[in-house]
């Protein structure tokens, strides 16, 4: 299986990359935050406490994002692999996932991180803001809150996957296509040392 983290700040273009991985690599788009939004949506428990944090732009509980990445995995376990997309951001997640693949008998491929500044996420989250909809990108004090979630429990993250040798990083500014183009060079050389070992 090709099991790839796709990882970077709120805004570095996970999602937008994401959709054409998959596509490309017929792999399985795992996106906390979607899954999230979809439970709001759908009025649901999990929904209703969930949107009282992202709201006010915490990170909600891992046992929560576990859980629901656990039944996704499990009703693909046939897939070709998995992009996993704002999953996950902080250590125990990484480690929750860790077991959760293995006991699935497959693995993270690697952790690939989209590199952008501060101030380029900014304005794009606020430029995203006036058509997205989403409430946590149209108001920079929650944005500055995101940012330091994300600094403070998701970057160390990285450091867990570096851990294991599987951490590589892309330049996240630039032309959308040409960001692709960096990932998919970056996959492909993941594909062929899988290859090697079979
Ligand atoms: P972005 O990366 O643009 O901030 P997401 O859609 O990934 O957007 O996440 C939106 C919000 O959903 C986060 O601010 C957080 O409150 C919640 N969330 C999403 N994924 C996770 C996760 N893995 N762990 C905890 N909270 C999460």
């Amino acid at each position: 299986m090709l099991n790839i983290v796709l990882f970077g700040p709120p805004g570095a273009g996970k999602g937008t990359q994401s959709q054409k991985l998959i596509d490309k690599y017929n792999l399985i788009h795992l996106s906390t935050g979607d899954l999230l939004r979809s439970e709001i949506a759908a009025g649901t428990a999990l929904g209703l406490e969930a949107k009282k944090l992202m709201d006010n732009g915490i990170l909600v509980p891992d046992e929560v994002v576990i859980g629901m990445i656990e039944n996704k995995v499990k009703e693909h376990r046939h897939a070709a692999g998995f992009i996993f997309d704002g999953f996950p951001r902080t250590v125990p997640q990484a480690q929750g996932l860790d077991k959760l693949l293995q006991d699935n008998g497959t693995e993270i491929s690697c952790m690939i991180a989209l590199k952008v500044d501060d101030e380029e996420l900014t304005k794009r989250l606020l430029l995203r803001g006036q058509t997205s909809g989403r409430p946590d990108d149209q108001n920079e004090e929650l944005i500055r809150k995101r940012v330091e979630e994300y600094n403070t429990k998701t970057r160390p993250v990285a450091d867990y996957y570096a851990g294991q040798g599987k951490f590589c990083a892309v330049d996240g500014i630039g032309e959308i296509e040409e960001i692709f183009q960096a990932l998919c060079k970056q996959i492909d050389s993941l594909k062929e040392k899988q290859e090697e070992k079979k």
